[in-house]
C-alpha cells in the first residue's frame, strides 16, 4: 500500500488543476467499497446503545473514514452555526466559544460580523480536528414558534442568505467545509419528520429558495444539507425537483448534497439528487451502500450517477484544500479573541424595543437597583437541540425540560455561565444592587417598590426537535412583569427569547430590550447596553406580531400530536403517517405578509431604537435594468452609535408591495454625515415565472422607500425600470 507521502505525485495531487478535474482523477481510482465508503457517515456522538464508534473517528456530529491508500482523509464533521458543539460532552471537557444566537446575529445586520463569526467558529473547528462545519443555518421564520428559529437569520431572503453567505464564506476561509442548511422550508419543529410544506414553486424560488441561492453565490458552501421534511409530497432528501432541478441545475452548484441525521428515506433518494447519507445508523437502512449497490445492479440507479456522488464530495474537499493542507489539530486556540467576537456580535444584536423617558442608558441614575428573575444571577439562556455550544466555563445551570422537548438528549435548558447580575454590578459601582429569583410576583413587586429601577429578566427557552405552543412568556412571567411594573414605573424587561413574543405588559414598563440568546459573553453585552457602554445598534430580522391570530397560520399545525413513531432510530419513514402544511402566505413571508394582509404586528421587522438620533435626507434612486438607490445620514443625537437604514421597493409598476432590497449600516459620530449606496439584486425585483423558467422583471415605475423599518417609511422615490428576463 503506497503512503501518503509517495501519493503527492499523484495527479490530482496538482494543485494547477481545478477541484473538478482533480475529483474526476481522484474518483476513477476509487474501488467500489472505497466509492460506496464515502456515501454513507456514521452518527459521530457514540450515543446510541449497541453502536461503537471506529477508534479513529473525533466524537462529533459525524465521520466518513479515510481512505489512506489514497490519501483521502476523513470527513469529521461538527455543528454547528453558533460555536462548535460537544454533544453529551462526547469530547470530555472540550469547550468552545459560543456565539449568540442566529437571530442576534441577523439583528446586527453586518455582514462583516458575519463572516467573522463564521471565520472564528471554523478556526476553532480546524483546530479540534473537524474539516466539515454543519454551519450555516438559515431557514426563514415563517412561524414564531419554531423551536429552531434561534439558530437561523430571520424571515427574510437578503438578509438571510447574505449573511449567511458571508458567515460559509468566513468559516471556509479557515480552510474546511460549510454546510448551508436545511434545503428547504424546515420551518416548523413539530412532526419535522413526516410534515409535508405544500408551496408553489414561484413562491418558493422568491422566498426560502431565493435566501440559499444568494448564500451559495456568495459563500459557495462545500455542502448543502438537505431537511428533515417533504416539500410538495416528496422528502426534501429525495426531491428530484429540487437537488436536480434547482440547486444542481439552474444554479449548477457543484458541490455535495448530504442528508440531515436520520433523515435518508430511501434508495431513492440517490437519482434524486442526494450525495451523501449522514449519521446511518440513525436511518433505517444504510442506504447508500448496499441497497444502493443493488439498485445499480437492478438498472435502477445509473453507475454514473454514483460516480458523481463521490466525485462530488471529493470535489468539495479539494475545493477546501483539505488534500493540500494538513488541519492545525490540536494548535492552541485564542479563546480570548473569539470571546471578542461573540461579545461584539451579542452586544450589537441587541435590539432596544422600547425607552420612554430616556430610561435607558441606566449610567449613573441609579442608586437602588432591583435584578429580578431569568436566572439572571447565574448565567444567560441558550437554546436548545443540536446547536448548543459548551463554553470553557461549562453550563452554569442545566433545567431538563422533560417530555416531547427531550426527545433530544441535548435539549436542556441551559444558561451559559456568563451572569448579567455581575456584570450590572460592575457596570454601576455606587449602586446597591439587589436580586430576587422572580418566583413570586408578590415579593418582586415588594422589592421593586422602593427601587430607583428595577430591571425584570423573562426568558423564552426554545428547542431544536419542538416549537413552542404559543407566544406567551412561559411560568407565569408575563404576571411577574406585570406586577413589578405596578410596583415601579421604572421597570426595564430584558428578553431573552428564542424569537418573538407578546408583551401584554408593554404599555406599562418603561424599557424593553430583545437580547435573543447572547451567547457565551452575553451577561457582559447586555449590562454594557442597560448602562450606555454600547449604543444599542440591532434591528429585528424578525416581525413582533401582536397576537398569533396575525399569523399566516394562526394555530401550529400538528401541534399536540406525537408525529413520529415510538422506537427511535431506524423507523421506516416512508410509512410513517403525516399531514400538510400549506403556506397561502408564499412568499410574502413575515413583513411582507403584515403588509399584503394591512395588519399592524406588534413590533416590524428592522424596527431598533438607538441612545442617538439620525436624519435622513437625499434621496435619489435611478433606474435602468436595476435600482441604485443614494441617501444621506446624519447623527443627529449627542452620542456615536450605528444606524442601519433600509431601503424597501413599495410599488411596482402600480401594485403595492414591500421588499427589502437594501441597507446600509453606519457608524457615525455626533453631527457627523455619510452616504449611502445599495443597488439592488434584480431578483428582488422580479417575479419567479415557473412556466417561463426565469425571474420576470415588469416594466414601469417602481417605488421605493428609505425607512427606519419596513414599517416606518421615512422618504420616498421612484424611477422606470425595463422589462427584462433573468436567468433562474
Ligand atoms: C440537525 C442538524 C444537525 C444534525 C447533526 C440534526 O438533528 O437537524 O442541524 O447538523 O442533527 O447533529
Amino acid at each position: 500500500m503506497p503512503s501518503v507521502t509517495s501519493l503527492s505525485n499523484a495527479p490530482w495531487m496538482d494543485t494547477a488543476l481545478t477541484p473538478d478535474e482533480r475529483a474526476a482523477l481522484l474518483e476513477a481510482e476509487l474501488t467500489e467499497d472505497e466509492r460506496h465508503g464515502l456515501l454513507h457517515s456514521h452518527w459521530a456522538t457514540g450515543f446510541l446503545p449497541g453502536v461503537t464508534l471506529p477508534d479513529d473517528a473525533l466524537p462529533g456530529a459525524g465521520y466518513v473514514p479515510p481512505i489512506p491508500r489514497l490519501g483521502i482523509p476523513g470527513l469529521y464533521e461538527t455543528d454547528a452555526s453558533l460555536g462548535v458543539t460537544n454533544p453529551r460532552n462526547a469530547r470530555p471537557g472540550d469547550a468552545a466559544t459560543a456565539l449568540p444566537s442566529g437571530l442576534a446575529l441577523a439583528a446586527t445586520f453586518d455582514p462583516a460580523l458575519a463572516f467573522d463569526g463564521g471565520a472564528m467558529i471554523g478556526d476553532e473547528a480546524a483546530r479540534k480536528g473537524f474539516n466539515v462545519l454543519l454551519g450555516g443555518g438559515m431557514n426563514l421564520t415563517r412561524d414564531p414558534r419554531c423551536g429552531r428559529n434561534f439558530e437561523y437569520l430571520g424571515e427574510d431572503p437578503l438578509l438571510a442568505g447574505l449573511l449567511s453567505g458571508e458567515a460559509i464564506r468566513g468559516t471556509q476561509s479557515q480552510g474546511i467545509i460549510a454546510t448551508a442548511k436545511h434545503f428547504v422550508l424546515n420551518d416548523q419543529e413539530t412532526g419535522r419528520h413526516v410534515v409535508n410544506a405544500v408551496i408553489d414553486e414561484a413562491a418558493l424560488r422568491e422566498s426560502d429558495l431565493l435566501a440559499f441561492q444568494i448564500a451559495v453565490e456568495r459563500g459557495a458552501p462545500g455542502a448543502i444539507m438537505s431537511a428533515y421534511n417533504k416539500i410538495n409530497g416528496h422528502y426534501a432528501g429525495e426531491n428530484d425537483a429540487l437537488l436536480n432541478g434547482v440547486l444542481k441545475g439552474d444554479w449548477a452548484y457543484p458541490g455535495f448534497v448530504m442528508a440531515d441525521w436520520g433523515a435518508t428515506i430511501s434508495v431513492q433518494a440517490a437519482n434524486a439528487g442526494l450525495d451523501q447519507q449522514s449519521g446511518e445508523e440513525l436511518d433505517h437502512k444504510v442506504w447508500f451502500d448496499e441497497p444502493l449497490r443493488a439498485s445499480v445492479a437492478a438498472g435502477e440507479t445509473p453507475r454514473a450517477r454514483v460516480g458523481d456522488m463521490a466525485r462530488r464530495i471529493l470535489r468539495s474537499m479539494f475545493a477546501a484544500g483539505l488534500f493540500d493542507r494538513p488541519l492545525p489539530k490540536g494548535e492552541p486556540i485564542d479563546y480570548a479573541a473569539h470571546g471578542r467576537i461573540a461579545y461584539q456580535a451579542a452586544a450589537e444584536g441587541i435590539v432596544l424595543l422600547r425607552n420612554e423617558r430616556g430610561t435607558l442608558p441606566l449610567s449613573g441614575k441609579a442608586r437602588q437597583i432591583v435584578v429580578i428573575g431569568g436566572y439572571s444571577d447565574v448565567g444567560v439562556l441558550c437554546g436548545g437541540g443540536s446547536s448548543q455550544v459548551t463554553t470553557g466555563k461549562g453550563h452554569a445551570a442545566f433545567i431538563h425540560a422533560g417530555g416531547e422537548g427531550a426527545m433530544m438528549a441535548m435539549a436542556s435548558e441551559a444558561y451559559h455561565p456568563s451572569p448579567p447580575l455581575a456584570a450590572i454590578k460592575r457596570a454601576a459601582p455606587g449602586a446597591r444592587v439587589t436580586f430576587v429569583n422572580g418566583r413570586y410576583p408578590s415579593e418582586a413587586a415588594l422589592m421593586a417598590r422602593s427601587a430607583d429601577v428595577v430591571i425584570v429578566f423573562a426568558n423564552q427557552w426554545t428547542t431544536e426537535g419542538a416549537d413552542v405552543p404559543d407566544l406567551t412568556l412561559p411560568n407565569g412571567q408575563d404576571a411577574l412583569i406585570a406586577a413589578t411594573a405596578a410596583a415601579n414605573p421604572n421597570t426595564v424587561v430584558v428578553l431573552q427569547t428564542g424569537g418573538p413574543v407578546l408583551m401584554p405588559w408593554l404599555n406599562d414598563v418603561a424599557a424593553v430590550v430583545e437580547a435573543w440568546y447572547p451567547g457565551g459573553e452575553g451577561g457582559e453585552a447586555i449590562a454594557s447596553v442597560l448602562f450606555g457602554a454600547i449604543c444599542p445598534a440591532g434591528r429585528l430580522p424578525v416581525s413582533f406580531p401582536a397576537s398569533a391570530d396575525q399569523l399566516p397560520r394562526p394555530e401550529l399545525p400538528g401541534l399536540g400530536q406525537r408525529w413520529r413513531s415510538p422506537g427511535g432510530p431506524r423507523v421506516d419513514l416512508s410509512k410513517a403517517p403525516g399531514f400538510d402544511v400549506p403556506h397561502a402566505e408564499g412568499s410574502d413571508v413575515g413583513y411582507r405578509w403584515y403588509a399584503r394582509t394591512g395588519q399592524r404586528p406588534l413590533f416590524p421587522f428592522g424596527f431598533g431604537l438607538s441612545y442617538t438620533a439620525f436624519h435622513y435626507e437625499a434621496l435619489k434612486v435611478t433606474g435602468g435594468d436595476t435600482l441604485t438607490v443614494t441617501f444621506d445620514v446624519i447623527n443627529t443625537g449627542g452620542r456615536e452609535g450605528i444606524d442601519t437604514p433600509q431601503v424597501y421597493l413599495t410599488h411596482r409598476a402600480g401594485a403595492p408591495l414591500r421588499r427589502l432590497i437594501g441597507w446600509s449600516r453606519l457608524r457615525l459620530k455626533p453631527g457627523e454625515r455619510a452616504t449611502a449606496e445599495i443597488v439592488a439584486d434584480r431578483r428582488l425585483l422580479a417575479d419567479f415565472d415557473a412556466a417561463k423558467r426565469g425571474w420576470h422583471v415588469p416594466e414601469g415605475d417602481f417605488g421605493i422607500a428609505l425607512a427606519r423599518s419596513a414599517e416606518d417609511l421615512v422618504l420616498t422615490a421612484s424611477a422606470g425600470i425595463r422589462k427584462q428576463w433573468i436567468k433562474p
